[in-house]
């Protein structure tokens, strides 16, 4: 524990335009991160080489030292003040205070004066690619004493390799945000914010090959708006674009988590309902029928009245369980709709042949 009395908390010594070497560790994305094997390897290396019982990867934030790695104890931060690494972050490459008693800016730090008693401190500074120290690897000993021209030597350079594993991890972040991003683009249909037509139609067949599979039922609800032509012909392309963005908005807020929601193509949209019966999408369709017809939009001020068809199809007999053949039953029973009036629901089970 440490006793309060014999404690003295520095007021922090900080590096000039602290603010910016405080971005500079901020880019990187590392603080408060989970352990990882690889920067304990170095940390332990450190402490082999020289021949000390600690060692730690540090992070020097606004008020606290963060503990990437630690050797020979365990820490997971320390305020600002408590720690030598703040003063390693001051402009030096290297710092080495071989006797911390002796020292008026470490004498009365925590560490120092309580247990373990630490006596040594060898650091070298961490160095973002823009050239801010945003942290140490550091070496410690209970007893005084100083490391040899090789030992700094060697933890100059592990100080690089804890500062490119820093770098590839950030590098790694930033790639794989990269890849998701790209595959939401390639996977979206820009105006309505579904699934594009690929995207949609692969899914269909993951998911009709996982009913096959697991025995378990499948739903596609085929949805066409109608007389769209009509909106586009008396208000113009664009008002027809907002009227499919505002279906699509009202599709993504209507369907569960595991249900995929796209456009199949022009004003023809599709929502495949996995683990879902006829009985259930039918139900699901007439909803979203009424929610349709029931959402307000406009032409400037005018009111525009908008409704669709659906044309609804499952798999209820596993043999049969194959994507196109649902689309069509579908697609059928969407050409009855329209037929039978528009605005309606039409559905089919389909039958093993
Ligand atoms: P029905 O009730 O029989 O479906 O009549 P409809 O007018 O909706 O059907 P039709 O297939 O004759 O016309 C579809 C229209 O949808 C024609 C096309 O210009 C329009 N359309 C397709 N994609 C888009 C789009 O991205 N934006 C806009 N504004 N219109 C589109
Ligand atoms: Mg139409
Ligand atoms: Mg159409």
């Amino acid at each position: 524990m440490l006793a309060a009395d014999n404690v003295h908390t520095l007021t922090t010594s900080r590096p000039p335009a602290d603010q910016f070497r405080l971005a500079a560790l901020h880019r990187y994305d590392i603080l408060d991160s989970p352990a990882c094997e690889d920067f304990s390897f170095l940390t332990e290396l450190a402490a082999r080489i020289c021949n000390v019982p600690y060692a730690f990867v540090s992070l020097v934030d606004a008020d606290r030292v963060w503990i990437k790695s630690c050797t020979g104890m365990h820490m997971g931060e320390l305020p600002r003040g408590e720690s030598y690494c703040s003063l390693a972050v001051l402009g030096e490459a290297a710092t080495e205070i071989p006797d911390l008693t002796a020292d008026y800016r470490t004498a009365r730090m925590a560490l120092t004066v309580n247990a373990p008693h630490m006596r040594m401190y060898s650091s070298v500074a961490l160095t973002s690619s823009d050239g801010f120290a945003i942290g140490t690897l550091c070496v410690m000993d209970t007893k005084p004493g100083g490391l040899d021209d090789e030992q700094r030597s060697i933890l100059s350079r592990l100080g690089r390799q804890v500062m490119a594993l820093i770098e590839l991890r950030a590098s790694e972040r930033t790639l794989g945000d990269a890849v998701r991003e790209l595959e939401l683009l390639a996977t979206t249909d820009e105006l309505t914010g579904l699934h594009n037509r690929r995207s949609l139609l692969q899914r269909l067949r993951f998911e009709a090959a996982r009913a096959k599979r697991f025995r378990s039922p499948l739903s596609a609800v085929m949805i066409d708006l109608d007389h769209f032509k009509r909106i586009n012909d008396e208000h113009g392309h664009s008002a027809g674009d907002q009227v499919l963005a505002g279906v699509g908005r009202l599709l993504r807020e209507s369907v569960r988590v595991i249900d995929i929601a796209g456009r199949y193509g022009g004003e023809e949209l599709c929502v495949i309902l996995p683990n879902t019966p006829l009985e259930g999408a039918l139900k699901f369709a007439e909803t979203l029928r009424a929610k349709i017809e029931a959402q307000l939009h406009y032409a400037g001020a005018r009111p525009l009245p908008v409704t669709a068809s659906f044309g609804v199809a499952a798999f209820d007999h596993m043999e049969i369980a194959d994507a196109e053949s649902l689309l069509r039953q579908a697609d059928a029973a969407l050409y009855r709709a329209k037929h039978a009036g528009r605005n309606r629901v039409e559905g089919a089970v389909l039958e093993p042949h």
